[in-house]
């Protein structure tokens, strides 16, 4: 095994994590962020900078082998600039461009037969022929649900955004659900089990993960033979996570794809023989890919800890600031609960400071646990 440069585009908790784990290995790691203050800084060679400029993704690629992102929002001409340079870009340019825009990515879903709900692509309002209900996504800049938003009925209508969307057909959601697959410089291809994604409707963040998902063994072959075309059909190597809905009547759709680490991952770290991270790693540096399974005999699950929501009345700025953590204890002292904690400088509502992985042998004691956890802490400014 070669030493190497690993430049990573993003210094946010999937980087911190990522680095976290590599760090058992023996390359340097060089991280890209706009802010001083990002999850990364204290942990790597800290670098700031506009990952969104193609200048500034040119220049910090030469400081690196092997290139990837933990963030979609990247300029994809420097990192076309640092392929046509020799260097390893992991995913491709050519995979971010198409993921980055919601419209491509759905173009792409459609020339390669992968189910999604039906859409058409608007360029401004006037354009929408769906009528109400509907979805509609931004095409470029969305994420954690900012961009997306459902026009339930013509009374919505006024919520329309007039800028390029995704329009999309509304889908009476039964699971969400998420398949994490990896795929080799060398082209050998391998899924996470799959997750069951928990959303807090309020914060249209997600709140609870959970794993084996609790679906039928023909929707679980259904989803890994459309992981597998979607390995095919993308172009190069890396960490994909796909989201995924399964409808009322046992339909399954692709929601989207992150081309990188994803929240819905990190029960690996606890509940699997390797985690995302470390699968990661391996496909960088072209080796041998690792063991995915659960641990035996264990159903796994993953709670977000993020800053609290004032309540009706209460002062947003009371919520905002230097992070103070009530109840961790509860976690720590649990014998099958595993503590991350992003290292941010500031919390504010809703935004995601950490999170707790769970194992448990069954799923009622895993969500009773789960929620009990999430009752008992809360993440406040001093
Ligand atoms: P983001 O990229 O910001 O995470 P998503 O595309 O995942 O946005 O959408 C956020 C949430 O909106 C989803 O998790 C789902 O709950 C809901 N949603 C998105 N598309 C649809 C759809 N076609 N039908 C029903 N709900 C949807």
């Amino acid at each position: 095994m070669q030493k190497s440069k690993i430049g990573i585009l993003g210094g946010g908790q999937l980087g911190r994590m990522f680095t976290q784990e590599a760090l058992k290995y023996e390359d340097d790691i060089f991280v890209l962020d706009p802010s001083n203050e990002a999850p990364c800084a204290k942990i790597s060679t800290f670098i700031q900078g506009d990952f969104n400029d193609e200048n500034t993704v040119i220049e910090f690629g030469q400081n690196a082998d092997i290139i990837t992102v933990e963030i979609e929002h990247v300029s994809v001409k420097g990192l076309e600039s640092l392929e046509k340079q020799g260097k390893k870009v992991i995913p491709s340019s050519h995979a971010l461009g198409i993921i980055q825009q919601k419209q491509k990515q759905k173009g792409f879903f459609q020339e390669h037969r992968l189910p999604s709900p039906k859409f058409e692509n608007v360029e401004s309002i006037a354009e929408i022929t769906f009528h109400p209900p509907f979805v509609q996504k931004l095409n470029t800049g969305g994420y954690d649900g900012k961009g997306v938003q459902i026009i339930k009925s013509d009374a919505d209508r006024y919520k329309i955004w007039d800028a390029p969307s995704v329009i999309e057909e509304l889908v009476d959601i039964d699971k969400e659900l998420s398949i994490i697959i990896a795929k080799s410089p060398t082209g050998e291809v391998s899924t996470f089990p799959i997750t069951e994604m928990l959303a807090n409707e309020e914060l249209n963040l997600l709140d609870f993960n959970i794993s084996p998902a609790r679906i039928s063994n023909n929707q679980i072959l259904e989803i890994e033979l459309i992981a597998k075309t979607f390995s095919e059909a993308i172009p190069g190597s890396g960490l994909f996570a796909i989201e995924l809905f399964l409808d009322k009547e046992g339909k399954i759709y692709i929601n989207e794809v992150a081309p990188r680490l994803h929240n819905s991952g990190h029960l690996t770290q606890d509940c699997c023989y390797n985690s995302q991270f470390e699968q990661l790693y391996r496909i960088l540096k072209n080796l041998p890919l690792a063991n995915t399974s659960m641990l035996p005999n264990i159903v796994g699950g993953m709670l977000n800890i993020v800053g609290d929501v004032p309540k009706l009345g209460e002062v947003e700025e009371n919520y905002s600031g230097e992070p103070h953590y009530i109840g961790l204890e509860k976690c720590l002292e649990k014998p099958n609960a595993y503590l991350h904690l992003y290292g941010k400088t500031s919390t504010k509502p809703g935004r995601k400071m950490g999170h707790i992985n769970l194992v448990a042998t069954s799923y009622e004691v895993l969500q009773e646990e789960l929620q009990s956890l999430k009752k008992s802490i809360s993440v406040r400014t001093k």
